[in-house]
């Protein structure tokens, strides 16, 4: 793991422990560290499958095969839609990595020049997501077994709450900026409080784990360091934009999650 600039959240402790959250800039290229050479495509390809099959066979453990193929799907079109929005504004190339027990990452060259498009990345990997039910759907539909519709519970619920505004889920970097535009307080204090109520809930489920992977977010939060990499902020209408988003992309999510659950769909 590079080594990070200072003034970057500490990439390298959360990277390792992002589930799936995290759509963050690269380490910048250390000079310093220069004869660490690059991985190549195939060992990058072959930790790709590997850490694939962990999280696959983690999955189907803890919740049997369906929860396992929309899992490791659903990770996949999630961070598909992360990267296709990094390419698309200008932070290119991204990268997908994928985190055995915690889902996936997407990781971009350039941090974003502006908050806006940091929202904007942010919510492409939920609302993308999003199409790993189709499949499932369609599985559904031609047969009407409703064991596929775990499926969609599984990827619906799964991005629905990556929305929460709670560090390092997308919906922090998503909301982060508009409730930082009110005051810079106003997103510590969501994120500490948010960030707690996660914790509580993570350790009193028994999901120690998940309790780590906030709690880890949190402590930098209240250490005081800073969520985002600083860019322009957003502007009147793109804070209002961004609520907009940010609004539509719960209803979506919970409306799919809603389907799989509701009676006699
Ligand atoms: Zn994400």
């Amino acid at each position: 793991m590079a080594p990070t600039d200072e003034n970057l959240p500490s990439a390298s402790d959360i990277e390792r422990f992002d589930p799936c959250a995290a759509a963050r800039p690269a380490a910048p290229a250390q000079p310093t560290v220069s004869d660490r050479k690059p991985p190549t495509a195939a060992s990058e390809i072959g930790w790709g499958l590997v850490s694939t099959a962990i999280l696959a066979a983690w999955l189907g453990w803890q919740w049997g095969w369906v929860f396992a193929a929309a899992g490791v799907l659903g990770v996949l079109v999630h961070e598909l839609g992360h990267l296709a929005a990094i390419n698309s504004l200008g932070c290119g190339p991204g990268r997908i990595h994928v985190i055995p027990f915690f889902g996936g990452a997407a990781s971009m060259a350039r941090a974003p020049d502006t908050e806006f498009k940091g929202v904007l990345i942010a919510l492409a990997g939920p609302v993308a997501g999003l199409a790993a039910t189709a499949p499932f759907y369609l599985l559904y539909a031609n047969g009407g077994d409703r064991i596929w519709l775990q499926g969609v519970l599984f990827i619906g619920g799964m991005n629905l709450l990556n929305l929460a505004p709670v560090p390092p889920l997308d919906g922090a970097k998503a909301l982060g900026p508009a409730l930082a535009w009110l005051h810079p307080n106003v997103e510590r204090a969501v994120m500490i409080l948010l960030g707690g109520i996660g914790v509580y809930w993570a350790v009193s489920h028994g999901q120690f784990l998940i309790a780590v992977v906030i709690g880890l977010s949190l402590a930098q939060a209240l250490r005081g360091r800073a969520f985002r990499v600083p860019a322009l902020r957003l502007t009147a209408l793109q804070w209002a934009v961004s609520m907009g988003l940010w609004v539509g992309a719960v209803v979506l999510c919970g409306s799919v999650t809603w389907s799989a659950l509701a009676p006699n769909t």
